[in-house]
């Protein structure tokens, strides 16, 4: 018989598989943290995931992105890092045990944080730094910081503090000071807005001595008591509005900073965004999707977790189209998966996001660029300053960058702080979208372009996104302050026999397969 003469010729059988592989990278199994290899995957329905298999724990998944577009769109916008003037590590162990940073990072440091205390005046349930000590960084600690950050990564470094909650430390106005006095661009607090509302007088304190180079990141997840008590675990709508009556009375700008979580606020969205823009005094609005550190484990589903691309829907729908998902372009000097932004021009009652009056693209897309001939280099300049994490409207330099793509003259006003001040109070508005990696989600790819760390009293820096992951157990304050920081951090090991994983840690193989795995294939 001829094959043709067969019936089921055309049937073909073999299954296909549900997703289109893309790419491989290195996670962490988010039971054992060990690293482990993993894919980057589309599915069918357009989203990109990430499935990665520990010996020990089996196969899993995580949603890395709603919107496969977008994913690869962004990706043409990745340049190439800048280097920190001095590495603190070295090369020893391999990432992610080499923090940092170490010189395989592919970026400096756009952004210093520092966590000045392990207290905090609230318990939110979603807290990512499961802060419940009393601990807090000396003086001597907090410049030690400041001054480590600052050799690392040299004049105009942008410092936040953080936590804990910031404004519990007793000396919090000291810190300032001595961040301002410092050759420091931009210092933030990032506060959950408590002793704010508490304490107009504390308010006062800070203006005093800030040199105008201060801003707060207010923990804002959205207008009702509902919200704030399953995010952050206390009624709390109005305590937040007189925080921030009390920053604008006294001249101190302010970020919204919303944690979005599934089922919880993701219609408020729309509503913080238009909130920021009416309120003069208000400069942007940070989202993060919520990602599971600390404290925040519960109702998780990692195929179900909030992204940046469903933010970027949310608020179109929410906005009427006021923004767009189009108006967004990653952050090139991160990884551009992980942060994206845009900037508004606010004339009046209209709203007009910057990428719908420019192509950005070939300001941005380095692939582009090598055989584009810019006619504009001081608007590539300017695009770049504004599209970078450390940007701010309180920054002489983000302003000018600001005023020069939107076109506003540079009056004489422009050279005074009020002049500059009525314009980032009137004109312009900043969203920011930051999805960090936690044990679920972890890349190393994104990893190692991370631009946001922790500046330890050591001089280290770790990145964010291994630090809440891998450090932050060990390194929280109460082990400065007891003098116990473990050098070099323990390394998972895997437990099952015969393995040796990807990274070579725990020595020799027997050669055997572990065949008893309980494997979930597709
Ligand atoms: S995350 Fe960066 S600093 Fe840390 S070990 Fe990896 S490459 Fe080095
Ligand atoms: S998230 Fe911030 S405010 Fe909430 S408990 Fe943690 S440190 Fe405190």
């Amino acid at each position: 018989m001829f094959p043709s003469e067969q019936t089921d010729i055309l049937e073909n059988p073999r299954k296909r598989r549900s997703s289109v592989f893309l790419e491989m990278t290195r996670s962490l199994c988010s039971k054992c943290l060990v690293v482990v290899d993993a894919k980057i995957l589309k599915t069918a329905d357009d989203k990109i995931i990430l499935r990665k298999w520990c010996p020990d724990h089996g196969f899993e998944s995580c949603l890395l992105h709603s919107d496969a577009n977008w994913y690869f769109h962004a990706q043409k916008f990745n340049r190439p890092g800048d280097l920190p003037l001095k590495f603190p590590t070295e090369i020893d162990r391999g990432c992610p045990y080499d923090c940092g940073v170490c010189p395989d990072h592919e970026q400096h440091m756009c952004l210093g944080l520092i966590d000045l205390t392990d207290a905090c005046n609230l318990a939110c349930p979603t807290c990512f730094a499961d802060s419940d000590g009393s601990a807090h960084l000396t003086m001597d600690q907090i410049k030690a910081s400041l001054d480590g950050f600052i050799e690392q990564e040299g004049v105009g470094a942008v410092v936040q503090f953080s936590g804990g909650e910031p404004t519990v430390h007793p000396n919090i106005v000291g810190a300032v000071k001595e961040a301002v006095s410092r050759p420091i661009e931009v210092v933030m607090i990032n506060t959950n807005g408590i002793k704010i509302a508490q304490d107009e007088d504390l308010v006062k304190r800070l203006v005093e001595v800030s040199e105008n180079k201060l801003e707060i990141y207010l923990q804002f997840d959205g207008f009702t008591d509902e919200v704030n008590q399953k995010i952050r675990g206390a009624k709390m709508a109005d305590l937040k509005m007189k925080a921030i009556e009390n920053m604008l009375k006294h001249g101190l700008p302010v970020n919204l900073a919303a944690v979005i979580q599934r089922g919880v606020n993701e219609d408020q969205i729309g509503k913080i965004v238009e909130f920021g823009i009416k309120t003069k005094g208000i400069r942007g609005v940070n989202f993060q999707p919520a990602f599971f550190a600390g404290r925040y484990e519960h109702d998780f589903n990692p195929m179900d977790r909030v992204t940046n691309t469903e933010i970027m829907d949310r608020l179109e729908e929410q906005t009427s189209g006021m923004f767009r998902k189009t108006d967004f372009l990653p952050l090139p000097c991160s990884h551009p998966s992980e942060i994206a932004m845009t900037y508004a021009y606010i004339r009046g009652k209209k709203v007009k996001p910057i990428p719908r009056f420019i192509n950005m693209e070939p300001y941005m897309d380095q692939f582009t660029n090598t055989i584009f001939t810019d006619p504009r280099p001081i608007y590539k300049k300017a695009i770049e300053g504004l599209w970078s994490a450390s940007s701010s409207f309180n920054s002489v330099k983000t302003l000018y960058d600001f005023s020069c793509v939107c076109g506003i003259p540079m009056k004489k006003d422009f050279f005074t702080e009020k002049g500059r001040q009525k314009i980032a109070d009137e004109n312009a508005f900043r969203i920011i979208l930051i999805q960090f990696q936690d044990k679920y989600n972890w890349d190393m790819k994104v990893v190692k372009k991370c631009c946001i760390g922790f500046a330890m009293p050591n001089g280290k820096t770790i990145p964010f996104d291994t630090y809440n992951v891998l450090y932050r157990e060990t390194h929280e304050v109460r082990h400065w302050q007891n003098g116990n920081i473990p050098n070099p951090i323990p390394m998972p090991m895997p437990k099952a026999n015969g393995f040796i994983p990807a990274n070579g840690q725990n020595g020799k193989s027997n050669g055997q397969v572990k065949q008893d795995l309980e494997v979930n294939h597709e």
